[in-house]
């Protein structure tokens, strides 16, 4: 008997179409990057493949907390994030998808200490530059703002305009959207390398034959670092497990997505709550661990988490020690021996999770935990997403590294990618995202994680 825990949050849409001799672009992935950017692109008239080596939105896309957050992003992030909130309202009505369930909810971090709020209130100074409708509250006011949330707050930081979308309907009802606008897309069909001519991308090789082609662009997630190193492309990324549960149905107590020491939660579409505690990254130790451990040191000293070293990373997951890490268009490969990575979720973190409901949020744990599950986010080592041209081939782009951010900031990652592959002003200052800041020896500084 298998195992395996079942896959959560799987979508019933499948998606099988033929795969062409020839498209404009190959987009090599089918979580909320992969789909916006083919969204973009197909809307725009261009020929457009999208292939997953499993189904759509089945890894991080299905599995994330569904907050659409610019609350304390990295400064650079907040335009992006602003313009993806802003994609995120109109999608529905230019999609006519009603399913992509967008809603305006509000996020609020609840601080019980001075350092934490006077951390906030050092973000929001930074943010008002861009008029983000951010504001530090009183511990009366985070009281009134948290109703049922039992805590000693002596304050809070609320956005107002921050959303909230169910991960695991939202996505692949924009696929459906990209794919009625011309976007061919195919599920069980991994990418296994780039074929270039004369220094340019002409075409991709898949586990069921070649596309040609003049672009492609690179969101596989947490796979995206070890498919650039079988191209001989260096990009840093690592994958931290994030577990987490849905409560049964529930009483809605008006709540905005909420941050609180020990829980983090946000109301659903069936009536329970995606609740987990928020604060713990679990890290299983790979063959890249050792290889970028000093750049991601930085980040491990300033992140607000509590990081866990595993000792060895399971069988088949990216970077797995034993893995393969170069291989042939006629091979298999590491993306093929592992559909759809569905890891085991921490029954730590559950059980810590079981403990701060009982001391914040009892009523909801009356309503029990109906399912808990994990995903592996993928990390860059200054927790801000790669957006960019590769070194090489021309006409490779890449989009990964969201760094727990990407459900949020996936449909502007999507137009900027669409627009990185057309040649046309993207309208954001990408050089914070740029391929290389590792490795051209700049001073980087990590964002918040
Ligand atoms: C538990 C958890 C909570 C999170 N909470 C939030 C949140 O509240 N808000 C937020 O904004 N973000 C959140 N995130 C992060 C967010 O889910 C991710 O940043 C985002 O989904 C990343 O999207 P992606 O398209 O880059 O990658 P993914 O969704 O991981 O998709 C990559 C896809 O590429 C495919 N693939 C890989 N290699 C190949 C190949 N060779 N050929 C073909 N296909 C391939 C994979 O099968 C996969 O479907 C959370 C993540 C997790 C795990």
């Amino acid at each position: 008997m298998s195992t395996m825990p079942s896959i959560p949050n799987l979508s019933s849409i499948r998606f099988d179409d033929p795969l062409p001799e020839a498209v404009d672009v190959v987009v090599i992935g089918g979580g909320i990057v992969g789909v916006s950017t083919a969204w973009f692109l197909a809307r725009r008239g261009v020929r457009v493949a999208l292939i997953d080596k499993g189904r759509i939105a089945a890894e991080q896309s299905s599995r994330n907390w569904g907050w659409i957050r610019q609350q304390g992003r990295d400064p650079a992030e907040i335009p992006i994030a602003m313009e993806s909130r802003r994609i995120w309202e109109g999608l529905a009505r230019e999609t006519g998808e009603r399913d992509l369930t967008f809603t305006v909810s509000g996020c609020l971090y609840l601080s019980k200490d001075k350092d934490s709020l006077e951390g906030h209130e050092a973000w929001r100074e930074r943010a008002k530059e861009y008029q983000l409708d951010t504001e530090m509250l009183s511990a009366d006011q985070a009281r009134g703002a948290a109703p049922g949330i039992e805590g000693h707050w002596v304050g809070g930081l609320l956005t107002k305009s921050d959303g909230r979308a169910e991960p695991f309907v939202a996505v692949p009802a924009l696929a459906r959207a990209a794919q009625r606008v011309g976007a061919l897309i195919t599920e069980g069909c991994a990418a296994r390398t780039i074929e270039s001519e004369n220094g340019e991308v002409c075409a991709v090789h898949t586990e069921r034959g070649r596309i040609r082609c003049e672009s492609a662009v690179l969101s596989a997630g947490v796979w995206t670092s070890i498919f650039a190193g079988n191209l001989g492309l260096d990009l840093p990324q690592l994958g931290v497990r994030s577990s987490v549960g849905r409560t049964g149905p529930a009483p809605d107590a008006g709540l905005p997505n909420l941050f609180a020491p020990g829980l983090a939660l946000r109301r659903r579409e069936d009536g329970g709550y995606t609740v987990t505690t928020g604060d713990i990254a679990e890290h299983f130790l790979g063959r890249n661990s050792l290889k970028y451990a000093i750049k991601y040191l930085p980040l491990v000293r300033k992140a607000n988490r509590d990081i866990r070293l595993r000792l060895k990373s399971p069988a088949d997951w990216p970077g797995a020690w034993g893995a393969k890490t170069r291989w042939s268009a006629d091979e298999i490969t590491p993306f093929e021996r592992m559909r759809i990575l569905n890891p085991a979720p921490s029954a730590m973190v559950k059980k810590r999770l079981l403990k701060s409901l009982r001391r914040c949020a009892p009523w909801l744990l009356r309503a029990g935990i109906a399912d808990f599950w994990a995903g592996v986010i993928d990390v860059s080592p200054d927790a801000v997403p790669y957006l960019c041209h590769a070194p090489s081939p021309a006409g490779l782009v890449i989009g990964t590294g969201m760094s727990g951010h990407g459900f949020g900031i996936g449909p502007a990652a999507g137009r900027i990618l669409a627009d990185l592959v057309q040649n046309r002003p993207v309208g954001h200052d990408l050089s914070r995202f740029r391929f290389e800041r590792f490795s051209d020896g700049s001073r980087v500084s990590p964002g918040p994680y």
